[in-house]
C-alpha cells in the first residue's frame, strides 16, 4: 500500500503563528479567546488545559483580562468594546485578514463593497463589520440580485469586490463572473484575496485525489476550507472520507487499497495528520 501525504497538509502559517503566540500568551496565566481558536477540537482542548477560556461574546470577559481574538479576525466594533472594558487585546488575526480589513476601510469611503464568502463564516463577519453598511456577503449567484438592490439604494458609482480567504478558487471565479454580468452599470474593482496557501492546498488535493483510489481528508467538520478540500476530493475520487481524529478512521474501508492519498485543512495539527498515517500502515502489518 502506497501513502501519499499532501505537502500543503496541516497548519497553515495564520494558524500556526496564532497557535504559538495563544501559547506565549497562556504562559502569563488565564486568557480568554473569543470563539473557538481554530475549527479543531483537538486544538482547542489542548489550549484550554494550558488556561484558555474560550468564550462566545466579550461580556463573558471581565473587564482589564486578557481577551484573544483569532487568526479570522473581528468586526471593528468589537475591537471598539474591548478597548471601552480596557481589555489587555492579544491579537491573533492573520496578517492576511488584517491587510482585507484595511483595504476594505479605504475602500468603503467611495465604494460598495462585496464579499465574496460563507455569511456566517467568522472572517467574513468580521470583514463585513469593517466594510460598513454599504456592503453585501453574496454566497451563491442567488445573492447577486439583492446585493444589487443594495448598491442601487446606496447611491455609490463603485464596487470593490473582496473574498473569504478560504473560499473555492473555482466558485470564486463564477462568481466574479455573474456580477460583472449584472453590474454593468458599475465601475467594479476585484481584488480577489484567497489566501495562496488555500489555492495551493486545493490544487494539491485535486492532483493526489486524482491519483489515489481512496482520499482521507483530516479535519473539523465545521472548517470552512476542509469542507471544501473534502468536495473537491470526493469530486475527483470518489472513495473519499473526512475525519477528524484517528479514532473516526475504520481500516476495514482502506483494506486491500494500492494508494491511499491524505491531505489536512488549514487548522488540523501535523500531530493528526501523523496518526492516521500510522494507523492506515498497521493493515500491512
Ligand atoms: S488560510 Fe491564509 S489567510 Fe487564512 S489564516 Fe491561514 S494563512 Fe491566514
Amino acid at each position: 500500500m502506497e501513502i501519499i501525504i499532501g505537502k500543503m497538509s496541516g497548519f497553515c502559517p495564520g494558524v500556526k503563528i496564532a497557535i504559538q503566540m495563544a501559547e506565549e500568551t497562556l504562559k502569563n496565566g488565564t486568557a480568554y479567546c473569543l470563539g473557538e481558536i481554530v475549527h479543531n477540537e483537538q486544538v482547542i482542548k489542548d489550549l484550554e488545559n494550558k488556561g484558555m477560556i474560550t468564550v462566545n461574546s466579550l461580556e463573558e470577559v471581565p473587564s482589564q483580562k486578557t481577551v484573544m481574538f483569532r487568526a479570522h479576525g473581528e468586526p471593528e466594533e468589537v475591537y471598539e468594546l474591548a478597548k471601552s472594558k480596557n481589555l489587555n487585546l492579544v491579537d491573533l488575526t492573520c496578517e492576511k485578514v488584517k491587510l482585507i480589513h484595511e483595504k476594505v476601510k479605504k475602500e468603503r469611503e467611495d465604494s460598495f463593497i462585496i464579499i465574496l464568502g460563507k455569511k456566517n463564516h467568522p472572517e467574513v463577519i468580521g470583514t463585513k463589520g469593517f466594510a460598513g453598511d454599504n456592503s453585501y456577503v453574496i454566497e451563491t449567484e442567488d445573492d447577486i440580485l439583492d446585493a444589487y438592490m443594495e448598491f442601487e439604494k446606496s447611491g455609490l458609482s463603485n464596487v470593490y469586490v473582496t473574498t473569504q480567504t478560504t473560499i473555492s478558487n473555482k466558485y470564486c471565479d463564477f462568481l466574479i463572473n455573474e456580477i460583472e454580468n449584472n453590474f454593468i452599470e458599475a465601475e467594479v474593482l476585484i481584488d480577489k484575496s484567497i489566501c495562496p496557501t488555500t489555492e495551493i492546498r486545493q490544487a494539491e488535493t485535486e492532483k493526489i485525489a486524482k491519483d489515489v483510489n481512496k482520499m482521507i481528508i483530516i479535519g473539523g467538520k465545521h472548517s470552512s476550507n476542509t469542507i471544501e478540500l473534502f468536495k473537491i476530493s470526493k469530486k475527483n475520487c470518489e472513495k473519499s472520507y473526512n475525519i477528524e481524529t484517528v479514532e473516526e478512521l475504520d481500516l476495514t474501508d482502506f483494506k486491500n487499497t494500492d494508494k491511499i492519498g491524505i491531505m489536512a485543512g488549514a487548522s488540523t495539527p501535523n500531530k493528526s495528520v501523523e496518526e492516521v498515517k500510522n494507523k492506515l500502515e498497521m493493515i500491512t502489518k
